[in-house]
């Protein structure tokens, strides 16, 4: 008896591409019209650039822009995918990545590696800069609401992450991150959407979760840091952040229960504030202290409660915090 080959199953891209193509087909430019499509965008924006090269990355992105300081730029975009958009919203997606070379310095990351939690969420802030510098250029065009049309096509991607981050089947902090680099776009357009998909999800906690975070991107942004500052201290927001109860935001509350704010946040608060110096650290203890006399957490002693109350605010000091050791990066 001959043995059976075993049924071969189809890799993620050929999965990813099935997918595209199921889709009803709207454009099919060739790489070298995407290339003169983005030169266009880029010279109409006035972003300069050095070297630019085009390429097709299936499965792995949509679109996206990698440069250096010198701008030599690399375009990478999944061709399928292209195809399903219209020609107004793959100029209006291209329009968000000139906005990527027009706001960074370059696309560099300081992280452990590139899926690396840190990694993640500088990419957050950067989807933070970048959606502000598209809302200032496009507001009101038709590229913008055009791609207003494609971000709402996000929410099935949304639910589906979430569905897979609470049966175990994706990172729990990765699915969070995934959304929130996605769905910050939303509440600095003023768009509701997002504010509405949490609450029909029963998910108010992730929105809140959010507007926190767009709150503290505000004041780093605000601080005026250099590229490599910034770098050190978005991480410590995360760190920060991550005294919430992830599994929660996202409506698992069998893992570690209904509440905010998992019961080692003071901890982990205390940990990062060793660490560094930065106000987010007060930012984030009275958001823990708030909660925690709303809902009088029965987890909460009374010493810890005053320790929370004996924090006094204190005032941005730019210099303390840059000289601050960064969490998480290795030591320069
Ligand atoms: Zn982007």
């Amino acid at each position: 008896m001959t043995p059976r080959p075993a049924p071969s199953r189809p890799s993620f891209e050929e999965f990813m591409e099935t997918h595209w193509k199921s889709l009803p087909k709207k454009s099919g430019f060739t790489t070298q019209q995407v290339e003169e499509i983005f030169t266009g965008l880029l010279k109409e924006m006035g972003v300069t650039w050095n070297s630019i090269k085009v390429g097709v990355r299936r499965a792995k992105v949509q679109a996206e822009v990698l440069f250096d300081h010198k701008k030599n730029l690399v375009l990478n975009y999944d061709d399928n995918y292209f195809n399903t958009l219209t020609e107004v919203e793959i100029r209006a997606t291209l329009s968000h990545e000139c906005c990527h070379v027009a706001t960074l310095p370059d696309s560099t990351i300081l992280a452990p590696s590139g899926d690396s939690p840190q990694a993640m969420f500088i990419e957050i802030y950067d989807e933070y800069l970048v959606h502000k510098e598209f809302a200032r250029r496009f507001g009101g065009t038709l590229t913008f609401d055009a791609f207003r049309g494609i971000k709402n096509k996000d929410f099935q991607n949304y639910d589906r992450i979430v569905t897979m981050a609470n049966a175990g089947m994706m990172n729990v902090t990765n699915a969070l991150y995934t959304i929130l680099n996605d769905a910050i776009y939303f509440p600095l357009t003023g768009d509701s959407a997002f504010a509405d998909w949490c609450r029909a999800k029963n998910l108010p906690d992730l929105n809140q979760f959010l507007a926190w975070i767009i709150e503290d991107f505000g004041f780093i942004e605000g601080l005026k840091l250099t590229r490599m500052q910034t770098m050190e201290l978005v991480p410590t927001e995360a760190a920060l952040s991550a005294a919430v109860n992830y599994y929660h935001l996202l409506g698992d509350d069998r893992t570690y229960g209904p509440e905010l704010f998992t019961s080692t946040a003071n901890i982990m608060e205390e940990m990062v504030a060793k660490r560094t110096s930065t106000p987010l650290i007060d930012v984030w203890r009275k958001r823990l202290w708030a909660h925690r006399v709303q809902f009088r957490c029965p987890r909460q002693s009374d010493s810890q409660l005053r320790w929370n109350v004996a924090v006094k605010q204190s005032k941005t000091n730019r210099h303390e915090m840059i000289k601050a050791t960064p969490l998480w990066l290795p030591s320069r």
